[in-house]
């Protein structure tokens, strides 16, 4: 008997072991299986100013999807009003055929986006509130503790509905307006969203002006006041420091990240704000430490070659503009050859 639990022990350790491998970093732990949240096809598209064909959003979703991306945001319930590029958010949802191993998260800012999600099928939901007092009022019209409010009575209804809902707090470390935002204010802001039953709530730094050091300091006000499996990291590239914060989360514990295929993105209420982290360049990064993403990076790369072409512009993302040369430096040696 105590030999069958010896040998149970260690076979225990020695699969832990196993799956631990290659990921401590300068002395930290870093996560051995990492989470993308690819937020590209809405937290992108909803900030191009041309219009994009519901064909074109679809068709980028699918592309995800056989790249390996288990969770894709893929639109936003606002009012068309305010955002007249999402217009087509049900049609987008209901034209996705969906992988059973993919979520497909939208976002619902208001009771009335949330009754339009459901009735489209939505099967999860985010929410999202700021920590900057000023970027809530110009945002969303209202206060914190008004959105908190509102936020509530969408917590509750998706509950029965039985959907998760996912919450975002935007400003996480700097506000266009207010300058640099206390971490306390930011960790409260989770904690509250945390405690309304959002399973998970992803810290954004909408206008990309945190470094490391910030950043570290808001992920630890954040640990102190909800669990650290209960965080994600929303970095903005717009000063280059997009993978330096994503690393930065990553050593502090976090193991889910929000990126952008080819970086699109940016924030309309946020002026400057532009660029969320390239998904192409987050997972160069995790693969270079040997964390699992389940990402095949060749088919992203063709998926953000997809949407740059169908936008007219060229790719943010540093590894997909290093590949797409690749590329065709052995296309143009074999036509040599
Ligand atoms: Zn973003």
């Amino acid at each position: 008997m105590l030999k069958a639990k010896r040998l149970l022990a260690l076979k225990h350790s020695i699969s832990w072991r196993y799956f631990s491998l290659g990921t401590d970093f300068l002395g930290a732990r870093l996560p051995d299986s990492v989470t993308i949240v690819e937020v590209g096809p809405r937290d992108g598209l909803q900030n191009e100013k041309q219009t994009i064909p519901t064909e074109v959003k679809v068709e980028l979703i699918h592309r995800l999807g056989h790249a390996g991306l288990k969770v894709i945001e893929a639109t936003s319930f606002v009012s068309p009003k305010w955002v007249p590029q999402l217009a087509d958010s049900a049609d987008v949802l209901q034209q996705i055929n969906r992988h059973p191993d993919v979520r497909y998260p939208v976002l619902t800012p208001n009771m009335k986006g949330l009754q339009r999600a459901l009735e489209a099928g939505a099967e999860e939901v985010a929410i999202f509130a700021a920590a900057s007092e000023t970027f809530s009022r110009r945002n969303t019209n209202c206060s914190i503790d008004e959105s908190m409010k509102r936020f509530t009575d969408i917590c509750q209804a998706a509950k029965e509905a039985r959907v998760q809902v996912r919450g975002y707090v935007s400003c996480a470390v700097g506000c266009p307006y207010e300058g640099q935002v206390a971490p306390a204010a930011a960790a409260d802001v989770a904690a509250r969203l945390y405690e309304l039953g959002c399973y998970e709530v992803s810290m954004g730094d909408t206008n990309g002006v945190g470094t490391p050091a910030t950043v570290a300091a808001m992920f630890q006000a954040c640990t102190k006041a909800l669990p650290v499996k209960a965080l994600a990291a929303h970095m903005h590239d717009t000063y280059g420091q997009g993978c330096a914060n994503v690393l930065t989360a990553l050593q502090m514990g976090v193991s889910v990240v929000d990126t952008s295929v080819a970086g699109l993105g940016g924030c309309p209420y946020s002026p400057g704000a532009q660029g969320n982290v390239a998904t192409e360049d987050v997972v160069y990064m995790l693969s270079g430490f040997g964390i699992h993403h389940g990402v095949d990076l060749d088919k992203l790369v063709d998926a953000s070659a997809f949407i740059c072409g169908a936008l007219k512009r060229d790719t943010m993302a540093n590894v997909s503009q290093a590949m797409l040369a690749a590329r065709k430096r052995s296309e143009a040696e074999a036509l040599s050859a």
